[in-house]
């Protein structure tokens, strides 16, 4: 079929990207009334993440879901152990938490795919997303797709920009290209998450005795390739697959996620084969200021709605898919959908609500990342860092220190009062973040961006210079 007779498709909503935020949002239109087209570069099976996640049950909650269904989880309320800067064992911290599933997302993508069906969204996989029209606001009025050798057209009153890094809306729409620049090096995280089998169980056992844990538990090295790096492992009650998590800054001088397993997977021939998984970059910075445009609105990983500390997007996306869902279509009809001001509640709802809790994890990230090495050691040895906050962290939840809590901290920073110097920045960084979306939103300024990165403290590093690795295919 040549572009002249490129068949068309018109729906009311148009979602670019079948990962979960994107097709979650799909369903929640489709239920709202709303004609709905989803449409995913991928096959069905191996669209958005397909590996292992950490999914807390406050977010999932937040966005009016459940208990992720019982066959899709991998683990849930594991003990985690964090040992940082590779350090002994005594200046290790324990922490479980009932409240975080560890999710098989391919069960889980399918389980939201179902449920869009069910509710009446259009999947339309195998269609890649090339370009647009714009109308004369700027805002897009048409895709122009290509589906095997064919070239279909899409019309439609909102595009949900849900593609993830690739944000093959947001990079069209010239208003958005100028206010949401790409993210730094420094603002992305390469991720790898593997389940590999076992090959030889006395191999395993031998490892575990040698770092102290036990099968089912989850041991967490951390710094130990750099700030920000995470090498994480979980061997089955069974002994039967072992489940790594390896993340590193994405900038050149840090070993690439999928190396850093590569090697110890070449050191330890007790592991086997890999089952499954898969390695990509994660957008690590506060979210974008603009979240919409006429007819265009960013969700998830292309909105770079993130909660930086762990790199984790699937339960903040969730939330977003509600909150754009909610704020958009109350009032509005096919016509008033796409508008602008129509939009704008969205943008608003969500940095009043969330970017302040994103900013301030954001904030703790920054400081962790920027730490000295042995400075987290002595942190912890102090006693000013809590299991309960920690917890939290892990959890992904607003930080409510209770009673007990503080009166820990302050017997901490009497015993040492040094400790107080060293976390004042983080306090006050954290604080200023928190607070900052929402005060502005509510000034009506639209722009957070410039204050956010002076009270963050990024610098403008874009001449820096991103890994690069033929392995990580999944890479937009
Ligand atoms: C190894 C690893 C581990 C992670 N661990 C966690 C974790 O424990 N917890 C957590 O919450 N998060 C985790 N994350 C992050 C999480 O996976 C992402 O934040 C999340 O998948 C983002 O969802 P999304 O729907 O915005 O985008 P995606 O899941 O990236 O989905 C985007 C979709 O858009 C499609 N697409 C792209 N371009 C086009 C186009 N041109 N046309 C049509 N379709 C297109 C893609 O095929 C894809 O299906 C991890 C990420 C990685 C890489």
């Amino acid at each position: 079929m040549n572009k002249k007779s490129a068949k068309t498709f018109e729906a009311d909503v148009v979602v670019v990207g079948g990962g979960v935020t994107g097709t979650y949002a799909a369903e929640l239109f489709a239920k709202a009334g709303f004609q709905c087209i989803l449409v995913d570069k991928q096959v069905r099976g191996r669209t958005g993440a397909h590996w292992i996640n950490g999914v807390p049950l406050f977010m999932l909650k937040e966005a009016g879901l459940g208990r992720p269904p019982v066959d899709c989880l991998y683990g849930a309320g594991d003990p985690f152990i964090l040992v940082p800067d590779d350090s002994t064992p005594d200046a290790r911290i324990r922490v479980q938490s009932d409240e975080l599933f560890d999710v098989d997302m391919r069960c889980y993508g399918e389980w939201f795919l179902r449920r869009a069906e069910e509710a009446g969204v259009k999947l339309h996989f195998n269609t890649s997303v090339k370009r647009f029209d714009l109308n004369k606001a700027g805002g897009p009025r048409s895709a122009s797709c290509t589906t095997g050798k064919d070239n279909v057209k899409y019309h439609a009153k909102l595009f949900v920009d849900a593609s993830g890094l690739a944000a093959v809306v947001r990079k069209h729409v010239p208003f958005l290209k100028r206010n949401c620049p790409v993210p730094q090096p420094s603002e992305l995280c390469s991720a790898s998450s593997y389940v590999y089998s076992i090959k030889d169980k006395a191999g395993a056992r031998n490892y575990m005795r040698r770092h102290h844990f036990k099968a089912g538990e989850i041991l967490a090295f951390s710094g130990t390739h750099g700030n920000f790096s995470i090498f994480r492992i979980q061997i089955a009650k069974d002994l039967s697959q072992v489940a790594f998590l390896t993340g590193t800054l994405a900038e050149r001088h840090y070993p690439h996620s999928r190396k850093l397993l590569d090697a110890f997977i070449q050191e330890h021939r007790w592991v086997g084969s890999e089952l499954f998984g898969g390695s990509r970059l994660i957008p690590i910075r506060q979210p974008y200021s603009h979240l919409v445009h006429h007819g265009v609105a960013l969700l998830g990983d292309a909105a770079c709605q993130n909660y930086t500390i762990h790199g984790s997007g699937i339960g903040i996306g969730l939330v977003a898919a509600k909150e754009l869902v909610d704020a958009v279509t109350k009032g509005a009809n096919a016509r008033t959908l796409g508008t602008r001001r129509n939009l704008l509640k969205y943008e608003r709802n969500f940095h009043r609500k969330w970017t302040g809790h994103l900013c301030s994890a954001e904030a703790i990230r920054r400081f962790v990342t920027g730490m000295p090495k042995g400075k987290m050691d002595g942190l912890l040895a102090s006693g000013a860092l809590s299991e309960a906050l920690i917890e939290s962290v892990l959890s992904q939840k607003k930080l409510k220190p209770k009673a007990a809590d503080i009166a820990k901290h302050v017997k901490a920073i009497k015993a040492h009062p040094k400790i107080l110097f060293d976390v004042a920045p983080l306090l006050t960084s954290s604080f200023l973040a928190a607070l900052t979306p929402k005060l502005l939103s509510r000034l009506g300024w639209r722009n957070h961006d410039p204050l956010m990165k002076r009270i963050l403290g990024v610098a403008d590093k874009r001449k820096q210079i991103t890994q690069s690795d033929p392995q990580q295919s999944d890479q937009p």
